[in-house]
Order: C-alpha cells, then structure tokens, then sequence
C-alpha cells in the first residue's frame, strides 16, 4: 500500500503530492487531476487568477496583469466574469464549488418532504 498523500506521476514516475494537479519534476499535467480549483498557491483574493495560471500553466503574474489591463479595457466587465469563474470553481481539488453548494442547498429546500408512515386503522368494533 502507498501512502495516501502522495502518488506517482504517469510520466516520470516520481512520488508527488496527491493533490497536485502538475508534476512538480517534469510539469506534466496529471490525468486525475480536476480542471479548476482556486487553493492553489499564490492566490490573493478568490483564487480565480492563480487557479487560470496553474491550468494554462502561465505565470500568476502576466495573469494579474492581463485581468487588470482587461477590467480598464472592459470598463469592469471581466469582473463579472471574475465573479462568474469564482462562483462555478470548487475551492479544494476535489471539493465542490459554491454554484453546487447553492444548487444542492435550494434542492434541499424544494425536496419533498418523507411522506409520513399512514396511522394504523383502529382495531377491533
Ligand atoms: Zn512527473
């Protein structure tokens, strides 16, 4: 048995992280690892910038750089999409993101409640 925390990479075949979502040896992407997640190291506020520049693999930097040279172009509009990206990422690789949260959560709400066990019809005359 292997430790938990730790797999091997496919390509390389060296110990890595679990969670890792990049082989930190040879940078090869892993298979099992989810598209988007924003717990990733170096993010500042929702994650949404470091979580693009770990999936297309850019540095954080030029991606702070190009959101904030976008949100002047766009007049604030890609903080929408900011907000749209943040609302659909999980925040753990393999957590759930707040769009689930609330869908499971307004399931809950509209759910049937358990039909109640019918009484048992008196006995006797
Ligand atoms: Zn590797």
């Amino acid at each position: 048995m292997s430790d938990p925390t730790s797999k091997n990479c496919p390509s390389c075949f060296k110990e890595i992280d679990a969670r890792a979502s990049r082989c930190p040896f040879c940078a090869q992407r892993q298979p099992d690892a989810p598209s988007l997640y924003r717990d990733v190291p170096g993010r500042l506020a929702g994650g949404v910038c470091a979580a693009l520049s770990l999936h297309f693999n850019w540095d954080v930097t030029l991606m702070r750089v190009l959101f904030v040279a976008s949100l002047a172009v766009t007049g604030g509009l890609v903080l929408w999409v900011y907000a749209m990206i943040w609302f659909l990422t999980p925040f753990e690789a393999r957590g759930r993101s707040p769009a689930t949260k609330v869908l499971d959560a307004l399931g809950n709400l509209f759910a049937k409640p358990a039909t109640p066990q019918p009484e048992t019809p008196p006995t006797g005359p």
